[in-house]
């Protein structure tokens, strides 16, 4: 039987092994999948190599450990510095990133976008922004402080602070903030945002499960609105994939997937 985590630190709240059991079990595999609270992030692989695993995913805080201590690293989360799933191949341990690909996935159904606008500048922001560049989507980044923007300037993206913002139209705004998370805040002051949304079709917030203020208004203002639901869920079907070697079918591991979120 293969055994799978999830590590974190808080990760009582993850729905991550309902989505996992629920695949394991409706594509009829052997295996079992668990939640590891993990204080230090330093132990990450010295742990996956003790419980035996078979592959594991990582969520907040120890993204960027699991990045500096696999053994074998995707290109992709070599390019963004963070790992968010790790798959153990003979005596190593391969480190990936599939939030951004799942984010990308999730963005399918807007149809065509030419210019987008990341709000925050944390690992998420990293993650969205690398693949909105590689699928040539011209990208802007905008945080409250400045010093967080220094990896977006030296790969190349146009990054700006509150205080020195100049915009321009976008046709998606994306909220990566952790604005509106656990209280009524929005990520930017009310009047620019709402500016922005006059010219934009599309609104994402990457929080799941409520309705942000962010999100509240861009549905005022009449913009096609997205929570993070469809990106928690398809890095996890790519993570799934990744743990069986790429072999299943995607859509059959989302449509079992899927009924987490109604439990
Ligand atoms: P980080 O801590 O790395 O970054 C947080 C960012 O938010 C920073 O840029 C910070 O700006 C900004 N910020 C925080 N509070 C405010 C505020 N009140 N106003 C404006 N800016 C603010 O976070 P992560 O990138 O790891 O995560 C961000 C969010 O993404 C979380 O809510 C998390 O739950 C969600 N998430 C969702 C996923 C999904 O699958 N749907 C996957 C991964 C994350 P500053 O630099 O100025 O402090």
């Amino acid at each position: 039987m293969k055994l799978f985590t999830i590590f974190g630190n808080p990760v009582e709240h993850s729905i991550s092994p309902k989505m996992h059991n629920l695949a394991l079990r409706g594509l009829n595999l052997d295996g079992c999948y668990i939640r590891t609270k993990l204080e230090d992030g330093e132990k990450i692989i010295s742990k996956f190599n003790s419980m035996r695993l078979d592959g594991a995913n990582v969520t907040v805080p120890h993204k960027e450990y699991a990045y500096k201590l696999c053994d074998e690293l995707d290109s992709f989360a070599n390019k963004i510095g963070a790992v968010n799933t790790l798959v153990k191949r003979g005596n190593k341990v391969y480190g990936y990133n599939t939030d951004a690909p799942g984010f990308f996935k999730s963005i399918e159904e807007f149809g065509k976008i030419s210019y987008a606008l990341i709000l925050g500048a944390g690992g998420t922001a990293k993650a969205i922004a690398t693949i909105l560049k590689e699928n040539g989507i011209k990208t802007t980044i905008l945080n409250r402080s400045q010093n967080r923007l220094d990896y977006f300037i030296k790969n190349g993206f146009d990054a700006q602070s509150h205080c020195n913002f100049k915009p321009k139209k976008y046709d998606l705004v994306i909220n990566t903030t952790s604005a509106g998370l656990s209280n009524n805040e929005l990520p930017l002051q009310s009047l620019k945002l709402s500016e922005l949304f006059k010219d934009a079709k599309f609104a994402y917030d990457v929080i799941y499960n409520k309705e942000t203020p962010f999100l509240s208004l861009a549905k005022k203002q009449n913009l096609i609105c997205k929570d993070g639901a469809d990106m928690l869920l398809y890095q996890g079907v790519l993570a799934f994939n990744l743990f069986f070697n790429n072999k299943l079918n995607e859509q059959e591991i989302t449509k079992h997937m899927k009924k987490a979120f109604k439990l």
